[in-house]
């Protein structure tokens, strides 16, 4: 069999990821890439999911709101770019964002400001 090479890394796939690699733009790319590249960690399913069409919604906790002047809580991205950021800090567009829910206990543990996939919020509830 051809040797098969993520397009991102150069990585020769390997057994499963071989035989189904996932495609982008007709290139093979390896799951680590595919994950760093196109899909997001979902603190509440612990799953991963993809950018497009599930990175709609994040949440802010007390103290990442406490410094952007915010309410903690669930958020929906109405329109991208939400933030500003730069190596040291960032900063969250208000007028980008809406507030749909409270946070979750679940959610205090996870992370300073995460992405939330859609199907948390619909299961869930907040929006
Ligand atoms: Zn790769
Ligand atoms: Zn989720």
């Amino acid at each position: 069999m051809e040797k098969i090479e993520c397009d991102y890394c150069g990585a020769v796939l390997e057994g499963e990821e071989a035989e189904d690699p996932r495609m982008v733009d007709n290139l093979p790319v390896c799951d680590d890439c595919y994950k760093e590249h196109f899909q997001f960690f979902c603190p509440m399913c612990q799953e991963y999911q993809d950018i497009e069409g599930d990175q709609n919604h994040m949440f802010i906790h007390e103290e990442m709101a406490e410094e952007q002047g915010m309410e903690a809580g669930i958020y929906r991205i109405k329109e991208c770019p939400w933030f500003i950021s730069d190596m040291f800090s960032m900063t969250v567009i208000k007028e980008n964002v809406e507030r749909i829910a409270d946070l979750r206990d679940d959610l205090l543990e996870c992370g300073q400001g995460d992405y939330i996939c859609n199907n948390c919020i619909e299961r869930k509830g907040g929006g």
